[in-house]
């Protein structure tokens, strides 16, 4: 049977989905389960996951058994399949159950390709059931749940590890996009799959741009932000602060200017941060401002942008965190802040936590990354242990090489106004003295006095919050987190200062190498893709209204009715007849049947207004 399993797979590949080959380990995956073994599939976001077990399942007799812990999950990937024309179902907590029970028939009656449950549900019910039906696979969707050291655990996972022992016969299929190397390791031993075999894949998301502003004011960020979201208008995108109040902060300021934002975070009510949700889901809401508590459960693909407006905690929350953009595969940008004070906030949010010295360990990682003068993505994917040996091409610091310069006497002002305070001042007040502010403060104390008043006047307070950050990062200067974060000049600092050492810094440039840039184009994974003619911004955008009126018609979100990719590949190949429609990237019989008519006759309608082009 499994000399013929690749055309079959690529045939309901082309069928269903409307793809013409797989991505990597995709098919090996497959083939692994449909030969009855166990498969830990580990693939970043819009790897491809889903297809590993779904394309069994269409291959299979009998019904694949999916479980997810989110209800969001469960039914963004529910409406995907029936848009696709896949019979898939879930039974869930938020259905009647009158209707749970009806989904139940349907599986009994074989009607149904793909369930899906959650955990608790599925451990409690499946017994009565599994006489009742074929089972022909387990998938494990985001199967990090199951290790307590990940930042995911849920409880009702490690019930999953009877699973293997109640259904010998049965596969199981793990899939996680976590980069987390212990939890990674612990999945295969939770679920008791030992000889579950592994497919792992780069971890690289080349198609999101990675850009990193340090130390900008509070209105400089806002301006740098607004200015970002008007180059990418039209677009989605989320805006992750550290502090609940910055969220509302922070949307009630874009909306006051006239954005289409929102807040999101823990301690708002369950419907209202639903409301946030599906609005956002169904491109109703634009920005939205949140905690990391928005995340988990947002399939959305066309997630174009991910900002953070203070530094995170440790470079796996901002790895997953910057993944929710760009899942269809298309441009997207990644665009975090770096500030002095993220670094207070963040050590003394480390120091209080149960596991000081690694959450340290890990904050210092982010912070080299964030002050890093080699290629961001090589940095990345050097902390999770992958091999990548060239410069991206698609980060600030590729785009932008940061210039260096011999910083020595530069660091001497700032060390010695450190000295002269008697390590009793905070960054914000060796500033004002090195500028020399006549802030009452200042003078007050008396520092409008010391011989390096007003030396450093010639920078700006963001310019010298940059340089004093990097003297930090390199150990130069200390700050006491336990005596009002006061400057202490280190050993290594004394030795600048008495002039034994010389530093080099990188060069702070308030609009060159930040921000500027942004995704580049880069080259398409479908060979489908390549060689043809850019898609013209006009016809895109009509033909995103087109989706938008049948996503509302419909009652499913945007994404579900295609993939910001497929509308850009219809608005380059232009599509004026059924035929032209059906063989495009992400068309199956479905999408054509379905949505021929209304994207045929809006290209047609673009193309009578611009006939020449
Ligand atoms: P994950 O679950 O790993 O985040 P998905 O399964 O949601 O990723 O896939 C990400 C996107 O890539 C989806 O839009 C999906 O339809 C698309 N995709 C998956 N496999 C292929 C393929 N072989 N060819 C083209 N597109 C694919
Ligand atoms: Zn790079």
């Amino acid at each position: 049977m499994n000399n013929d399993l690749k055309p079959r797979a690529l045939a309901v590949l082309r069928r269903f989905y409307g793809y013409d080959s797989f991505y990597p380990l995709q098919f090996e995956a497959i083939q692994c389960v449909m030969q009855g073994n166990d498969a830990v599939v580990l693939m970043p976001t819009g790897g491809g996951k889903s297809l590993c077990f779904q394309i069994p399942a269409l291959l299979s007799d009998g019904c694949t058994i999916v479980i997810s812990p989110l209800l969001a999950l469960m039914k963004d990937q529910v409406d995907a399949l029936q848009a696709m024309g896949i019979p898939a179902a879930s039974v869930n907590s938020s259905q009647t159950d009158g209707y749970n029970r009806e989904v139940i028939e349907q599986v009994y009656a074989g009607r149904i390709k793909l369930l899906y449950i959650s955990p608790e549900r599925l451990l409690a019910e499946v017994e009565q059931w599994s006489s009742m039906i074929k089972i022909s696979l387990f998938a494990i969707d985001e199967a990090h749940c199951i290790s307590q050291w990940g930042h995911d655990f849920r409880p009702e996972y490690t019930q999953l590890a009877s699973l293997r022992q109640r259904f010998p016969g049965v596969p199981i299929m793990a899939l996680t996009a976590t980069a987390d190397r212990l939890t990674r390791d612990d999945i295969a031993s939770q679920l008791n799959i030992p000889d579950a075999r592994l497919f792992m894949t780069s971890f690289d998301r080349p198609n999101i741009a990675l850009n990193v502003v340090s130390n900008v004011s509070g209105n400089d960020k806002l301006k740098i932000i607004t200015r970002f979201i008007d180059s990418h208008k039209g677009e989605s995108g989320i805006i992750y602060s550290l502090r609940r109040a910055d969220t509302e902060k922070m949307a009630s300021r874009l909306q006051s200017l006239g954005y289409n934002a929102a807040a999101f975070h823990a301690g708002m009510p369950t419907p209202g941060k639903e409301q946030v949700q599906t609005a956002f889901l169904n491109d109703d809401i634009a920005i939205v401002c949140a905690t990391i508590a928005f995340g988990m459960g947002i399939n959305k693909s066309n997630v174009r942008w991910v900002i953070h407006s203070n530094m995170p905690k440790n470079i796996e929350c901002y790895y997953q965190e910057i993944g929710r953009a760009g899942r269809d595969g298309m441009p997207a940008t990644a665009l975090m802040f770096y500030s002095f004070a993220d670094v207070i906030t963040l050590r003394s949010f480390a120091q209080n936590s149960g596991l000081a010295s690694v959450n340290m360990n890990k904050l210092q990682r982010i912070q080299q990354y964030a002050e890093s003068d080699v290629c961001r993505r090589r940095t990345l994917l050097s902390y999770f242990n992958e091999r990548y040996e060239h410069d991206c091409g698609n980060c600030d610091v590729c785009l932008n090489p940061p210039e260096r310069f011999d910083a020595t006497v530069l660091c001497q002002m700032a060390l010695s106004a450190i000295v002269r305070t008697g390590g009793k001042e905070g960054v914000s007040a060796i500033i004002d003295i090195l500028r020399g502010s006549a802030k009452t403060d200042i003078v007050a104390k008396g520092y409008n006095t010391l011989r390096t008043y007003g030396v450093g006047r010639d920078l700006s307070f963001p310019a010298w919050n940059a340089y004093m950050l990097q003297m930090l990062q390199m150990g130069i200067i200390d700050v006491a987190y336990d005596d009002y974060n006061h400057l202490r000049v280190t050993a290594y600092g004394w030795e600048i200062l008495k002039g034994t050492r010389q530093v080099m810094l990188s060069k702070f440039s308030y609009s060159g190498r930040q921000a500027t840039a942004d995704a580049k184009e880069k080259k398409p994974r479908q060979g489908q893709l390549q060689n043809m003619p850019p898609a013209d911004k006009e016809l895109f955008e009509r033909l995103k209204e087109t989706r938008l009126a049948i996503a509302r018609a419909q009652r499913v979100a945007p994404y579900i009715v295609f993939s910001d990719k497929v509308l850009d590949v219809i608005a380059r190949y232009r599509p004026t007849t059924r035929e032209e429609f059906s063989g495009l990237y992400g068309v199956g019989e479905k999408k054509t049947e379905m949505y021929w008519r209304p994207f045929t006759s809006a290209v047609r309608a673009y193309l009578e207004t611009h006939s020449g082009k």
